[in-house]
């Protein structure tokens, strides 16, 4: 994959913010940042437990963020960057966002389980399958910063201690 300096340097935002959520009371360390024509447009890190919040997933406070400061409820033509690949609740987001293109540093295979919902599906499914087809997803970007942020893959973590249990 092809990165841009830009593309750097807004994962490495990203990546600032996941710090500061992993630092943070209540707020967890995978950051999001939203860029349109350059500019930021949103950003944030998970608040699900800040927030008493399930749905509170780092992209879907970027989304918010953006549409708020958008006054609209289209995104489209912006990039959304994120830390670890997108579950499939954030990926349905971004399409309904009408993003134009998905960023993620960790994917799946790169970290625990735990931090994905589904056993099969995956961001790339659903992209897959969307009835939108002007939506690009490129995942691998400053992966092993991004991987080093989360529980590794092959950790043995109780079942009743997984977030997805
Ligand atoms: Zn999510």
């Amino acid at each position: 994959m092809a990165w841009t300096d830009e593309d750097a340097a807004w994962m490495n935002r990203a990546i600032i913010l996941a710090r500061k959520g992993n630092a943070g009371s209540g707020t967890n360390g995978i950051g999001c940042v939203i860029v349109r024509d350059g500019e930021l447009i949103g950003e944030g890190c998970n608040e699900v437990e800040f927030r008493h919040d399930p749905t509170a997933h780092a992209e879907i406070v970027a989304i918010r963020r953006a549409g708020q400061r958008l006054e609209s409820p289209a995104l489209r033509d912006a990039v959304l960057y994120t830390t670890l690949q997108p579950c499939g609740m954030c990926t349905m987001a971004s399409i309904w966002a009408k993003i134009g293109r998905i960023v993620y540093g960790a994917g799946r295979d790169d970290v625990h389980a735990e931090y994905f919902e589904d056993r099969h599906l995956d961001t790339v499914d659903f992209i897959r399958d969307a009835f939108r087809t002007d939506l690009t997803l490129e995942g691998g970007l400053m992966a092993v910063e991004c991987a080093a942020l989360y529980v590794p893959a092959d950790a043995i973590i109780p079942k009743d201690k997984q977030f997805n249990r």
